[in-house]
């Protein structure tokens, strides 16, 4: 059995799914969710239908794999089942938790109410909503009130770098485009980050590349600056200094803490697995768990080792494929009496876009590419990975079409405004709770 759908989940099952085995996928979604567009949905340039796919229709050729739509609640690791609500538990023989991780506040009073999260489809959704909102009642406003939107992004990695460089197109396609009136020139983006940096784990070109051209663009990129506080007018730094904005998106990292991952590690019947920062599970060098060598945590969820033994991997997608497909040739292995292998990740690079026609990619090798070939190198891979030949051609055509104009983007307003109410992977506490399966 595998649990979760995402990067690591489907690349387990698309490796178990030729095996003669009953193979059985739980998600809490009937779809799986290309994360690193998600900033695109927000921002109005894809629809959300663009970034998603349904998982039955993943597997429509593969009878052997059964699709579960249900929120697993807990793991009995000594009955071998998944708790499920509203259903009875399942049994399994080898499991693969893959059920990724969520925003994470550290903290930070008034995040979870005040400020928009990007990590579920929903989440998109509610932020796209909410800036085209935002950009109306101003328009509504006619300046009148002086008003002029301002968006605060709090973090500086990737997903805070594209959406910052994502919304300050936004405004201009709003002024220039859709003819929304208000003051262009006193809307603000300002990108906050506690370090003294972008994009931390690229290389220092590749850095001050991104900076130099959101500061063009005309984000505003305050680092070495800590968010102390989100409250219904804005922020206020750990300095003192109150920021006024409209919008506050955080998107200051990410935590296993509160998953289902996590209970896995915090219930007693677990084993007590140990947790590496972000509350990840420590896994063996195979990725399975102590004690539970039927049991593999993969992506997000796990501690997955880094090259060389030192640290753990990043969470990221490529981590998440490999993972997930280590894990279930693990399983193939056992069932053909093979020993297990240590896991290593290969890792391919990284990319970031900043905007239209930049990026930033750092591909292995130590070769950086900036500007447009930064840019074509982002949009080959992302379409390379992207689920569904519906998907990449309605992405394609998207992207080729902005390159070239920019008015194109689904900026509709449809459905619930405001912050999402609840973390989505979260789970409550775990209750104590034939042939082969996997
Ligand atoms: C906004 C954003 C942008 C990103 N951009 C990039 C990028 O550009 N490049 C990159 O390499 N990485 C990027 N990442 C990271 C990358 O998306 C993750 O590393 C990757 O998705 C992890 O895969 P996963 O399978 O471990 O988890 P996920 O993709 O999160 O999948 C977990 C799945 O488990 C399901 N699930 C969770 N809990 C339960 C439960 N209790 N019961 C049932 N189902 C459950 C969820 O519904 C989900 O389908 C980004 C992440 C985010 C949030």
């Amino acid at each position: 059995m595998v649990i979760g759908a995402g990067f690591a989940g489907l690349a387990a099952v698309r490796r178990l799914a030729p095996a003669p085995l009953e193979v059985t996928l739980v998600d809490r979604h009937n779809f799986h969710t290309f994360q690193p567009l998600l900033y695109q949905v927000a921002t109005a340039g894809l629809a959300p239908g663009d970034v998603a796919y349904p998982v039955r229709t993943i597997f429509r050729r593969r009878p052997h794999v059964r699709f579960v739509h249900a929120l697993a609640t807990g793991v009995d690791l000594a009955a071998q089942r998944v708790e499920l609500e509203g259903a009875g538990p399942l049994p399994y023989d080898y499991l693969v938790v893959a059920t990724g991780a969520t925003a994470a506040n550290f903290g930070v009073p008034g995040v979870a109410e005040g400020s928009f999260r990007l990590y579920t489809l929903e989440d998109a959704r509610r932020l796209r909503n909410h800036v085209l909102s935002v950009l109306e009642k101003a328009d509504a406003a006619g300046g009148r009130d002086g008003g002029a939107p301002v968006f605060v992004i709090v973090g500086g990695g990737p997903t805070g770098v594209e959406t910052a460089g994502a919304l300050v197109e936004l405004l201009d396609t709003a002024v220039r485009h859709d003819r929304l009136q208000f003051d262009r020139l006193r809307a603000r983006v300002i990108l906050f980050d506690a370090l003294d940096e972008l994009l931390m784990g690229f290389p220092a070109r590749a850095r001050r590349y991104a900076q130099r051209v959101l500061e063009e663009r005309g984000v505003e990129v305050r680092l070495g600056t800590r968010v102390a506080e989100v409250h219904p007018a804005g922020v206020r730094l750990s300095t003192g200094e109150e920021i006024a904005a409209d919008t506050v998106v955080w998107v200051a990292g990410v935590s296993v803490e509160g998953t289902l991952a996590a209970s896995l590690a915090g219930d007693p019947r677990g084993g007590g697995q140990k947790r590496a920062p972000g509350g990840r599970v420590e896994v063996r060098p195979d990725l399975s768990l102590e004690g539970h060598p039927e049991v593999f945590v993969a992506g997000d969820a796990a501690a997955v080792p880094a090259p060389g033994g030192r640290g753990w991997s990043p969470q990221v997608a490529q981590v998440a494929i490999q993972s997930g497909d280590h894990a279930a040739r693990q399983i193939l292995r056992h069932l053909r009496g093979e020993p297990a292998q240590a896991f290593t990740y290969k890792d391919k690079g990284m990319m970031a876009t900043v905007g239209r026609r930049a990026a930033v990619a750092w591909l292995r090798g130590g070769l950086v590419l900036r500007g447009t070939p930064g840019w074509l190198a982002w949009l080959g891979l992302h379409l390379v990975y992207l689920i569904g030949f519906r998907n990449r051609a309605v992405v394609l055509v998207n992207w080729a079409w902005r390159y070239f104009r920019w008015p194109s983007g689904p900026r509709l307003i449809f459905g619930e405004p405001g912050p999402a109410p609840a973390p989505a992977n979260e789970v409550e506490r775990p209750r104590p709770g034939g042939g082969r399966r996997a």
